[in-house]
Parts: structure tokens; sequence; C-alpha cells
């Protein structure tokens, strides 16, 4: 039932002892970094200032901004020699938002996996296999080094190779799988495809589904499809990756480990605490971390605390699913993208104009972005060969700084002409919050 038991049902007014004492560490070792020890004197806040839970919105909030400006070792606080370990956040190739661990943060966040898979009802005796990407993603490595802490059977066959996956399932008989929900529908159709029934002919009896937005309707689509308990798996980067919440078998809300996490909600305008239960941004301090604390972080992703104590028993406090995000990042195939991203590489191209669009939609499972872009007058004058070069160019550099191939469409000038109202940079029409959901990755 229990991976660490005495953490997991620690008593609330235990739990917020722990959280104090640990905050007061945070915060005295992250005025060692670089980054942290500038923004405490600009503030003219000392760490002693901190000595209640009441006391957290003195700290200053930390965005995803300050670690690129702070990019490669600005909130380091141990000696180089003493980080075993990079992830970054996934989506760019640019100045990426790396993630340093010492070997006492990979033993933390290990644990705090652990006790996800645990508390969802895996046991010595399943066999899991980890269909997320491993590399400088967290999902892959995350969940590996867990399940085998807890001595399971583990293929680390990373994301897509389709057939090869379902080889696996069937011969190994995995019972266990962690995968980006799309690509657990995708999947579906793949099997179906072949003729296989999930339920019939793999032995599948848990499903854990992260590291991108989904909907319950999704959920219930992966449970009935294989024949599973699908479990919600939230977590970023800048929080260790996954296990930074997680539904119990009460599928109720995600649980946040609160000796390890400080979270709050607030309201992404304001930067003020929501209302208990209200709906804001998710903010996050980390407890516990020696090479990289960070205090809190604002996470983008929009969602609220749920009330009472879970039928599990746990008193950690829940999340709902994630409704959105606070600002215009947008999440394609587990991979995140920032709309800045796209503008600055048409910046780049003298062929482009002055607008653009990003529009995302879904056919059969599969994500389709595509970036319909002004061109420059002299250019747009030019042949049909040469506008398909140009086509293609575009397409290319989007490619190598998305790490994901979009379709391109050139207009004419002005056609993206703004009434005068803020420009509509994304229009998503895949209903990822609400319903189905999509997969463009590697077959
Ligand atoms: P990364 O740091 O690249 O792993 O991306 C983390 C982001 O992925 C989060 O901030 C969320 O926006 C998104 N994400 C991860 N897990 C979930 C989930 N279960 N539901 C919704 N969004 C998620
Ligand atoms: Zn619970």
């Amino acid at each position: 039932m229990y991976w660490q038991k005495e953490l997991e049902m620690m008593e609330d007014g235990l739990i917020r002892e722990l959280q104090l004492k640990r905050l007061k560490e945070a915060v005295l070792a992250a005025s060692r970094s670089p980054f942290y020890r500038e923004r405490f004197q600009q503030m003219g806040l000392e760490p002693e200032d901190i000595r209640t839970l009441g006391d957290l919105h003195k700290l200053p909030l930390t965005t995803k901004n300050d670690l690129r400006q702070a990019y490669p070792f600005g909130f380091l606080t141990v000696p180089k020699e003493r980080v075993i370990r990079l992830h970054a956040s996934t989506g760019t190739t640019g100045r990426p938002t790396v993630i340093l661990y010492s070997r006492a943060d990979l033993d933390q966040w290990t644990d705090l996996v652990a006790r996800c898979l645990v508390m969802t009802g895996v046991r010595q005796g399943d066999v899991f296999q980890n269909m997320t990407g491993y590399g400088l993603f967290t999902g892959g490595l995350g969940f590996h080094y867990a399940a085998e802490r807890l001595g399971i059977f583990t293929i680390p066959i990373g994301s897509g190779n389709t057939r090869r996956q379902i080889q696996m399932m069937r011969e190994f008989e995995t019972t266990v799988i962690h995968s980006i929900p799309s690509y657990a529908l995708y999947l579906a159709n793949a099997l179906s495809a072949m003729g296989i029934d999930p339920r019939k002919e793999l032995s599948l009896r848990i499903a854990h589904l992260g590291a991108e937005p989904h909907s319950e309707q999704v959920r219930r689509k992966v449970e009935e499809i294989y024949g599973v308990d699908a479990f919600n798996s939230y977590g970023l980067s800048e929080m260790y990756g996954p296990g930074g919440a997680f539904e119990c078998i009460a599928k109720d809300g995600m649980h946040i480990w609160e000796d390890a996490y400080l979270p709050e909600i607030i309201d992404p305008k304001t930067g003020k605490p929501v209302e208990e239960g209200a709906e804001g941004e998710l903010v996050m301090t980390s407890l516990g971390r020696e090479a990289m604390p960070l205090l809190r972080y604002r996470t983008g992703d929009l969602t609220s605390f749920c009330p009472g104590i879970c039928g599990c028993g746990r008193r950690h406090r829940r999340i709902r699913r994630i409704t959105g995000r606070a600002d215009d990042m947008f999440i394609i195939k587990g991979v995140n993208i920032f709309p800045i991203q796209v503008e600055q590489v048409l910046l780049g191209m003298e062929e482009a104009g002055n607008n653009y669009q990003i529009i995302l939609e879904r056919k059969d499972y599969t994500d389709i972005m595509t970036v319909a872009v002004e061109v420059q007058e002299r250019f747009f004058l030019g042949d049909r060969k040469e506008m398909e070069n140009i086509r293609q160019r575009v397409a290319k550099h989007l490619r190598e700084e998305l790490l994901v191939t979009p379709e391109v469409e050139l207009l004419k000038p002005g056609a993206l002409e703004s009434t005068g109202g803020k420009a509509v940079r994304v229009v998503d029409r895949r209903d990822i919050y609400e319903g189905g959901i999509s997969y463009t990755g590697p077959e």
C-alpha cells in the first residue's frame, strides 16, 4: 500500500511542521545560489525573515524565464562536482531550461515516484513498460529508476516504435505502462488495425498517463480499451519531473507530496493567492532539494485544490486535473512549445512577413500543427517553384527549433491583417482539455 508509510500518512500538523523546517532550509540553501543571492539582495530579504509558512509570500516568484537567464549554473547551490545528472524542459533547441540533480536529489525524486507507483497498486511481480522518451525528458529515467527501486521488471523501451511496443507487451506480459495519453490512444488504434484485442490478448492492469493535458473522457477511454485503471501523472522538469502530483486509487485529484513540495495557487495576473478551492496558477517550492532548490516556481498550469480529505487517507493535498495554461504555451506530443519560438524563427527569415498564425488540429488521433505565415511582398511574386522552396525552408527552420514538424502555409501579404484587436497567434481546435486528444509522434 505504501512505499514510505510514515511520510505518506503524516498528520496534517506534522506535514506543516516539516514543511516549515524544510522551507527555512530551502531558503537558506537558495541564498547561496548566484540567482537568489542577487534577488534577495535587491529585495532586502534575509533568509531569517522566513519564520512561518505564512511568510511564504515574502519570497520572490521564480519563472521559466529566470531559469533561462541564469543558464547554465545560476541556480546551483553546490559545487559543480556534486551534480550528477541534467534534464531539460522539452521543446526547444534554443536556450533550454536545464535542471541539475545531485545524488541526494535523485534519491529523493526516485522515492517520490516510487510512492506514486505503489500508491496506484504497482507491486513486485508487475512488468513495467515505460513508453515515454528517455534522455533529457524526465519521464523516461524518472519512472525507470523508481520502478527499479521497487524491484519491478522494467522495460525501458522509450517512445514510439509501436510494433515493438506491442511485441514486448505480448511476449513479456506487460502489466503496467507509462505513456503520454495521446500515444496510448494511438497505440490502441494500431492494436485494432492488427486485429489484437487489448483486453483479451494483453495482460495490462495499470496505465500511468502524463506529460500533457487530457480530459476525464480520455482516461475513461484508455481504461475501457485496455481494461486497466488509468492514473493521471503530473510533473514538470523544474520540480524534478514526474511525481509532482499523482492520482491515488480514489482517482479524485492528484496528491502533491507535501514533504517535498510546498504548493500554492495564485491569480496569474496579480500574483496573489486565490481563495481556497478557486482556480489559478500552480506555484511550487521544492523542499529537501539540494543542487537546485526553486522557490515559488510558477508552473504556468491552471488548477485548483480539491477540498476535504482523500478516501485513501493520505493528507497530502490534492489538485484537480490541469485545465489550461496561464501563458500561451501549448503541448504537442508531450513537447512544449511557445508561440514566441515560432515567431523568432520567422523573424530570422527574410522571406517571412510580420504576421503568422499557428493552427492546431486533430485528425484520427494525430496532431497537425500548421503555421500560416504571410510572405514579404517581393517574395510573394515569385513563381510556384520558388514559393515551394520558401515553404520548405520555413518548415525546415521551424522543425530545427521546435523538434516537431509543422505544416507550413504561405499567405499573401496582408492576409492576416489584424482587425485592431490583439493578434490571435494560436488557434487550438483540438479540445484537449475537454474531449479527445491526439498523437503526432514517431510510429
Ligand atoms: P516538461 O518540463 O517538459 O516535463 O513539461 C512540464 C509541463 O507538461 C507541465 O508544466 C504541464 O504543462 C505539462 N504536463 C505534465 N503533466 C501533465 C498532466 N498530467 N496534465 C496536464 N499537463 C501536464
Ligand atoms: Zn488519495
